[in-house]
């Protein structure tokens, strides 16, 4: 069998874990199987690299950051391959230019393209266990490129879609997929297995066991995955196509803190100005979640909506910039704000869990400023000093925990 076994940050933090970690891959070794292993920078090691870059130039460009940040990766894959030979068994490390991982040029947010499989086929051969950077491409420039933040489970699943391995496994510093973060909500429930669609979801929404776009990817080539701990050998949560979701109307709560909410105040109340601003923002390459428009009076009315942190100063500049044009009187914002989510396939038939979602934020005083719904979805929009006690008053609410 053909194995890929992906270790987040935390699971390669120090010798002794790494050595945890050479452990296990030479035990599945050792059953005869050809063992790939994707691993992430060691710890805290890229929060370090960002802070460093900081302090030298505040405004970086994305290709030197990227240069920087795949460095973390190659750290740990070479540090694995020398634990594991110092075990007596042949390994060996490979970049993202050794294997051939080709990705879009977009530089801190690329996407896979093509693997190739050549060279990793080529060391299973000689029956090497085979040790890859998580997090980072090439692109057409032959330049790096990372994936986003959390992207080395996206790594994982391309190597194991393009080897049509037998097992993609995501090994990590919980038991599994919760339905919330089981830092944040104590009696959170470890879930035996998840669908594609409803860990998407949950991903998307904030819930970092796994990349959004890893499972996004796992869906469409059909890679099963398994979520499981790296320092204990509990059975962890599948993720696959048609869960057994244990009848439940809701999978998880989910949360977000990187978000912020903008306000263009007394804009002209006619047809065209949403278009004009939204697209004038799209064009810039920012994306707008949560947007939420007053009823016009004495012909203007606010458009508030919500983006990432990271696109906050690009989107007030741009504002700033097209005021006049957009007919924006005042631009307000609010960085500490937070989303709150609940994900689950049952919603859709389901009237009332709007309802009860509010009704729980409500007991635990938790105000609401905006609100989102899809079919499988609600988002709210909360006070990021509330995001806590929110999370386990809803999951509280709807009866999710242990
Ligand atoms: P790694 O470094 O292994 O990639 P991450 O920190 O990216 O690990 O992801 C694991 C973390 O995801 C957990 O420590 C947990 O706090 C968080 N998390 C958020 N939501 C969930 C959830 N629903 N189930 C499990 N873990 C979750
Ligand atoms: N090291 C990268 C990060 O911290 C990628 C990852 O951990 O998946 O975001
Ligand atoms: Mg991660």
């Amino acid at each position: 069998m053909l194995i890929v076994k992906k270790f987040g940050g935390s699971s390669v933090a120090d010798r002794e874990r790494i050595f945890n970690v050479a452990e296990r891959c030479v035990e599945e070794y050792k059953k005869g199987n050809d063992v790939i292993v994707v691993l992430s920078a060691m710890g805290d090691t890229t929060d370090e690299l960002i802070a460093k870059a900081k302090e030298i130039n505040p405004n970086a460009s994305r290709r030197e950051m990227d240069m920087l940040l795949t460095t973390g990766e190659q750290v740990s894959v070479s540090l694995m391959a020398m634990a594991i030979s110092s075990m007596g068994i042949p390994a060996v490390s490979l970049n993202a230019f050794q294997v051939g991982m080709h990705c879009t040029s977009a530089y801190g947010n690329a996407r896979f393209k093509r693997v190739d499989a050549d060279r990793i086929r080529h060391e299973l051969e000689y029956r090497k266990i085979v040790i890859i950077t998580g997090f980072q491409g090439v692109n057409k420039y032959e330049d790096y490129v990372t994936l986003g933040r959390g992207g080395s489970d996206t790594t994982a699943v391309a190597i194991a879609a393009a080897l049509h391995a037998d097992a993609c496994e995501i090994y990590t510093d919980v038991d599994g997929v919760y339905t919330a973060d089981p830092r944040i909500v104590k009696n959170a429930r470890k879930l035996e297995s998840i669908s594609y669609d409803e860990m998407l979801e949950l991903a998307s929404l904030g819930a970092k066991v796994l990349h959004n776009r890893s499972v996004e990817m796992a869906k469409k080539y059909g890679v099963q995955l398994i979520v499981r701990s790296s320092l204990n050998r509990s059975e962890g949560t599948v993720v696959k196509e048609v869960a057994k979701m244990e009848k439940m109307l809701i999978s998880g709560v989910a949360s977000d803190k990187n978000t912020s909410r903008v306000s263009v105040i007394g804009v002209q109340d006619k047809p065209g100005v949403a278009f004009k601003i939204f697209n004038t923002l799209a064009k810039k390459g920012i994306n707008v979640d949560i947007i939420l428009q007053s009823v016009g009076r004495g012909g203007t009315k606010d458009i508030s909506f919500t983006v990432s942190q990271e696109d906050l100063n690009d989107t007030l500049k741009t504002l700033e910039e097209n005021k006049e044009s957009l007919t924006i009187q005042e631009i307000k914002h609010k960085d500490n704000v937070a989303k709150i989510s609940i994900v689950g396939a049952g919603m859709m038939s389901n009237p009332g869990v709007a309802a009860k979602m509010f009704e729980s934020l409500f007991n635990a005083q938790v105000n609401i400023s905006m609100i989102s719904t899809s079919e499988v979805r609600i988002t709210v929009l909360i006070d990021e000093n509330d995001v806590e006690r929110a999370m386990v008053a809803v999951h509280d609410g709807f009866g999710l925990g242990a």
